[in-house]
């Protein structure tokens, strides 16, 4: 299968996983960046770097065009790109609050809303978002973050009953700690303690993230939609 897949911040992290995942079966991947270079075995590998910074709704309506004409209309997309600001809720500032909801839910907006049109056009898409495992636990310091990723589950099961009928798939993936940049940013102390709670005792490697965002838009998920799948090493179980 050769579809056109895009993957927003895919330069780095779960999103890079993901986007060589995609690419390693061959499908025809894009992926955004905001800034640097984007990584060269991507672009030796035939991927479509796309700069574009997701809060920016000029900057996602181009990264779009671009995509469509190399690669025609966006078949499979993941909302991947995130960030963190972490604070106590009395020293959380306006904008540590907004501009995490501006990226992780209202970035996820402009980027899912655009992908549908041509989805809708061509009655059929998957999309898959990522969230975490913070957005059904919760989290001391995250209540920005935490709400976000929460609000990624609503917004995933309103579009999967409105886009159902198309034949559109959308689902949520729930990360629980990821070696990746974000995680490596945490205190050792809170990573080891936070780890000691995980029933399979160790972080997620990217990859792991990636095989199951590739199997939620596969045939074999063509069933599953409005799914919440936690891959947290059992860290949420019953949530
Ligand atoms: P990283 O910090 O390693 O990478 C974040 C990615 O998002 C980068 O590619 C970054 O681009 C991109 N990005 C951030 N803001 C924007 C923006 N405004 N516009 C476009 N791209 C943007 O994080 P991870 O790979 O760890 O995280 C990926 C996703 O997984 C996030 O949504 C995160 O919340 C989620 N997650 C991560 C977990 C973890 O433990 N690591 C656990 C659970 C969920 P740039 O390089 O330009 O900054």
């Amino acid at each position: 299968m050769s579809r056109s897949v895009l993957v927003t911040g895919g330069n780095r992290g779960i999103g890079l996983a993901i986007a060589r995942a995609f690419a390693e079966h061959g499908e025809k991947v894009a992926f955004t960046y905001r800034s640097g270079e984007p990584p060269q075995d991507l672009v030796a590998r035939g991927c479509l770097p796309v700069k574009c910074d997701i809060t920016d709704p000029e900057q996602v309506e181009q990264a779009y065009k671009e995509i469509e004409e190399r690669h025609g209309n966006v078949e499979v997309l993941v909302a991947n790109a995130g960030i963190n600001r972490d604070g106590l809720i009395l020293r959380m500032s306006d904008d540590d609050f907004t501009s995490v909801l501006d990226t992780n839910l209202t970035g996820t907006f402009r980027v899912v809303k655009r992908a549908s049109k041509g989805m809708l056009r061509a009655r059929t898409g998957r999309i898959v978002l990522i969230s975490s495992v913070v957005g059904l636990l919760g989290s001391p310091g995250q209540v920005n973050y935490a709400a976000s990723k929460a609000g990624l589950v609503g917004f995933a099961r309103s579009l999967a009953r409105e886009l159902g009928s198309r034949n559109i798939t959308c689902n949520v993936v729930a990360p629980g700690w990821v070696d990746t940049d974000m995680s490596r940013a945490v205190s050792e102390q809170r990573l080891a303690e936070s780890l000691a709670q995980v029933p399979l005792g160790r972080a997620a490697n990217p990859e792991e993230i990636a095989g199951v965002v590739r199997f939620l838009v596969s045939d074999d998920a063509a069933y599953i939609t409005g799914a919440v799948i936690p891959v947290d090493g059992g860290l949420g179980m019953g949530h």
